[in-house]
């Protein structure tokens, strides 16, 4: 028996990786490595395909005994969302229809979802529960909530079994140091406020200094990926004993600012660099906090690495190794 990782080379499906191996569980990661990553799979084995491959996904499943699926292959920029949403609606819907098909065709019926916060648009409630409307405002939230959809008509016609886990906005990196965030293009805040720090850029651009927050910037909700990985592996005890299809936040129900993960990079690496204040980008809502309760009620999951610190360090010991080996030139 083992577990499909779909877009297992990427940043969050490698850390999900690593947590299934170290818990005893055989993984295949099934990725095309256009967003992602060979030197990331570092566990289990690998294959280099599409989803939109059916011959290839079938003979995964016909080769393999596949006990679940963990789905993670998808773009996820909400600024190129904007731009290319065609790009967002076929590689996102489409393709995770592909799985959802193949999986039924070898009777496979487990399936741990990676959703998104960007499926509420802009909440009028905070913290963000999962039962509030769900109200995307660019085409990658868009993308995500119809995939939402498809699964609760698959789980009432056919008997998937699935978790989704919407996302707040992961940060940091395995605290062991193994795999990190490697995107490439990176538009990630996170990693280009290192870039800045490192001088590897002129300066940090804050897209948006006039919105309704304290400061001026978006607020967002930055969970450690480790913290989402050890999810992944709640949910598969959580569907293996026989809990029904769940939707589940993760976040830490704590806003950090721009400006506040800047000031917690600067402080982190001893650093000066410049920052620009910019206009506001294409789809993006000003606050995105979201609750965790359920998922710690439900699944039993807490968060080890709540402090933006604690990511931000991570992501800083992740990107210094990363810059030793040359990885940048
Ligand atoms: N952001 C920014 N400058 C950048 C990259 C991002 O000000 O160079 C902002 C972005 O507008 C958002 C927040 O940082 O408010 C987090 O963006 P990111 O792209 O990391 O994640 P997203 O929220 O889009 O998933």
């Amino acid at each position: 028996m083992a577990i499909l990782i779909c877009g297992g080379a990427g940043y969050i499906g490698s850390h999900v990786n690593k947590l299934f191996a170290q818990n005893g569980y055989a993984t295949v990661v099934y990725d095309n490595l256009s967003r992602g990553n060979r030197e990331a799979v570092k566990w289990g084995s690998f294959i280099k395909a599409d989803l939109a491959d059916t011959d290839t996904l079938d003979k995964v499943f016909e080769e393999t005994n596949i006990e679940a699926v963990v789905h993670l292959a998808a773009y996820a920029y909400v600024g190129e969302s904007v731009t290319e949403p065609a790009k967002y609606y076929i590689n996102n819907i489409s393709n995770t229809l592909n799985l959802l098909e193949a999986m039924r065709r070898h009777n496979c019926d487990k399936i741990i979802f990676s959703s998104t916060c960007a499926t509420y648009g802009i909440p009028e409630i905070l913290p963000i529960t999962e039962d509030m409307p769900q109200n995307p405002i660019n085409p990658y939230g868009a993308s995500k909530l119809m995939v939402e959809r498809i699964f609760k008509d698959y789980a009432r016609a056919y008997g998937l079994k699935f978790v989704v886990f919407r996302y707040f906005n992961a940060a940091g990196a395995d605290p062991d140091g193994e795999i990190g965030e490697n995107h490439d293009p990176e538009t990630h805040l996170i990693p280009l406020i290192l870039e800045a720090a490192s001088g590897k850029r002129p300066d940090i651009k804050v897209f948006g200094t006039d919105y309704p927050t304290p400061d001026g910037s978006c607020i967002r909700d930055y969970i450690h990926v480790t913290d989402i990985a050890k999810a992944h592996l709640l949910a598969l005890e959580y569907l293996n004993s026989d809990g029904k299809s769940e939707f589940f936040n993760l976040g830490n129900e704590r806003g950090a600012s721009v400006f506040e993960v800047i000031e917690a990079v600067a402080w982190i690496t001893g650093k000066a660099f410049a920052v620009t204040a910019k206009a506001r980008r294409d789809g993006d809502p000003p606050v995105l906090v979201g609750s965790p309760e359920k998922a710690y009620r439900v699944l039993g999951w807490k968060p080890r690495y709540s402090a933006i610190d604690d990511m931000v360090s991570h992501a800083w010991q992740w990107y210094c190794k990363q810059e030793h080996r040359g990885a940048f030139v």
